[in-house]
């Protein structure tokens, strides 16, 4: 189907609409400012700017900045840009830490509604109380059943710095004691910790201890009038403690979506034959030492060097590096609508997002001769002073639309792989003795000779123009003199392990490395294209909207897809594959 369904407004997005029908449908995005986002966070945003739009309403992008380790101005700046790149605008850019003082107030008011105790427990024995012992029953600790007062103080005590990382938690009183209640997210959840690098990056000095997400999420939702908090089912087990929270502090009443936030789970979505996971992908960024033991009981070190340049990898699978691939955002979403959404994980293999990018790309991007490795012919009754030009609309399908010049003359480079030294009456195109079109020229040619160097590598063919005889093939070409193409570096893209799920390899002892696809990048670095491609640059919008990148891309005709990387190699552009034009069935 080529227009998918609009998935909020059926199935399982239009179900969750009508267990709260409000009429201002307030969302949020909330990511973590510890990392580039990934194609998973494409389907997030989705969801969440999408839902909003559909129905009217707003949606925030809220950063949730509540481990100040882990946090870094480039992931924040990254972030934005991301979900800018994807066409939305967040009705206003929140952070968790902008509430840390209303948190740090209905911390106390939940203590003194005696549904919060400091511990002092060290974390096994928090684990043991949870469960992880011998009986497996859950048990109270002596902090329990403290006075009000008294954790109130030690609280206190813990804001002011006079407890270490570990000495000191407040954890919510939930059903610990209570052997029935069979979720973990009951058991007496910790809500306030102390960080013992807690410099942050908003707030800088001014805390010591840091809220939980348990304790953070749900209540910036109620602050920020949240209607749908849309999360993945990972959270599905959170929902109780969610709601919990909320009805202890008043901001939600039992049983009813009348007030407060309503949170419901939908699917992950993850793609196979690639990584996401943040700490891999580190990894094979900057490459990692491994320590391994040997058999006489030494240990030997192995530094396994970066697999890829940097998060924008066109290898990856980063938002960051699908963007550099040239993959549309406009396909990116269209792929997330024809997946859908429901509460099932999605897991999808890359071809099936090629697929789509695909799809898009063949009704939207201009036509272009580009040849990844040439070799001249040279067309010996056609001399010189016939060189000519022609007038060559973008897309043949549609002749009326924006054209480019195509030169030709009597030097034309064609692709290495449309010439056989030896004709076969299964080859179609050009072979000693046998005649192939040239794409939208006004005359076929015929081979008559060809020479090699001294490594018998085809250099030169040597060919006659022939007219009024209908060719059995064409092949694209490109003008051969110098000054009427370009040389540019076009590099292709493959998966970058040979092994079909790369999450199974042997990431802890560096072995991912000996899997490591070592065709994952193509290079060609003499390859020509046609002088076209400056009609693009030039008419390419600089300042792009939201929902566009300043991104040339075009279908290199025979070849695949390609768009301009933003940096060049010497002089040269630099062209990245963004996908083949056909499914590589032999993958
Ligand atoms: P990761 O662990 O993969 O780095 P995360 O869950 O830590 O991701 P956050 O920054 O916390 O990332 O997530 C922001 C939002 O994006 C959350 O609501 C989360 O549920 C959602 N999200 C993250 N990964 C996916 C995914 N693979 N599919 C759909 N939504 C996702
Ligand atoms: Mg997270
Ligand atoms: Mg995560």
């Amino acid at each position: 189907s080529s227009t998918p369904a609009n998935i909020f407004e059926e199935g399982w997005l239009k179900r969750v609409y009508n267990e709260k029908p409000v009429k201002e449908v307030r969302t949020r995005f909330p990511p973590e400012p510890n990392g580039y986002l990934h194609i998973g966070h494409a389907k997030a945003i989705a969801v969440n700017f999408g839902f909003a739009k559909n129905y009217d309403g707003i949606c925030i992008l809220r950063f949730d900045d509540t481990n100040p380790a882990k946090e870094e101005e480039k992931y924040f700046t990254s972030i934005k840009e991301m979900v800018s790149w994807l066409g939305f605008s967040p009705h206003q850019i929140t952070h968790s830490s902008d509430n840390f003082d209303k948190l740090y107030e209905l911390a106390e008011e939940m203590i003194k509604k005696d549904k919060g105790y400091v511990c002092h427990c060290t974390k096994e024995e928090v684990n043991r109380q949870r469960g992880e012992n011998k009986g497996g029953e859950r048990f109270a600790c002596s902090h329990r059943d403290r006075p009000i007062e008294e954790s109130l103080t030690e609280f206190r005590a813990m804001r002011d710095g006079k407890y270490k990382a570990g000495e000191a938690l407040l954890r919510m009183k939930q059903s610990l004691v209570d052997q029935n209640e069979g979720n973990p997210q009951m058991w007496d959840l910790a809500a306030y910790r102390v960080v013992e690098k807690n410099h942050h990056h908003r707030t800088g000095g001014k805390w010591k201890i840091y809220p939980t997400y348990d304790f953070t999420h749900c209540i910036c939702d109620a602050l920020e009038n949240i209607s749908h908090s849309l999360c993945t089912t990972e959270f599905q087990q959170s929902r109780i403690s969610y709601d919990w929270l909320l009805e202890i502090l008043d901001m939600k009443v039992p049983k009813s979506e009348e007030k407060g936030p309503m949170q419901r789970e939908y699917g992950r979505l993850n793609v196979e034959g690639t990584i996401l996971s943040k700490r891999r992908i580190a990894m094979l960024v900057e490459g990692c030492t491994v320590e391994t033991k040997n058999a006489d009981g030494t240990t030997s070190t192995k530094t396994i060097p970066p697999a890829v340049r940097g998060w924008d990898d066109p290898r990856l699978y980063t938002l960051v590096a699908l963007r550099r691939r040239g993959i549309p955002a406009q396909a990116l979403l269209s792929f997330v609508q024809e997946l859908g959404v429901t509460d099932a994980l999605t897991s999808i293999q890359t071809v099936r997002l090629e697929n789509t990018v695909r799809k898009y790309l063949e009704r939207n991007v201009p036509r272009l001769s580009l040849i990844l490795d040439p070799i001249r012919i040279v067309v010996e009754d056609l001399p010189e002073d016939q060189a000519g030009e022609l007038s060559v609309p973008f897309d043949p399908k549609k002749p009326e639309g924006d054209k480019r010049t195509v030169t030709y003359s009597s030097t034309v480079y064609i692709d290495r792989s449309d010439f056989r030294e030896e004709d076969d009456p299964n080859f179609f195109r050009l072979a000693p003795g046998k005649t192939v079109g040239l794409l939208n020229l006004p005359f076929a040619v015929r081979a008559t000779t060809f020479t090699k160097d001294a490594e018998g590598k085809v250099t030169e063919i040597r060919a006659t123009k022939v007219e009024g005889e209908k060719p059995k093939a064409y092949i694209h070409w490109v003008d051969a003199r110098p000054g009427f193409h370009h040389t540019v570096v076009a590099r292709e893209y493959n998966a970058i392990f040979k092994a079909e799920e790369p999450n199974g390899l042997d990431w802890k002892n560096g072995g991912y490395a000996d899997d490591l696809n070592p065709n994952s990048e193509v290079l060609h670095k003499g390859a020509v294209v046609e002088k076209g491609l400056d009609v693009l640059t030039a008419k390419q919008d600089t300042k792009p909207a939201g929902g566009s990148d300043a991104l040339v891309r075009f279908q290199a005709m025979r070849t695949a897809y390609f768009c301009i990387d933003p940096e060049r190699e010497g002089d040269n552009v630099v062209l990245n594959r963004i996908v083949t034009l056909k499914e590589d069935k032999d993958k």
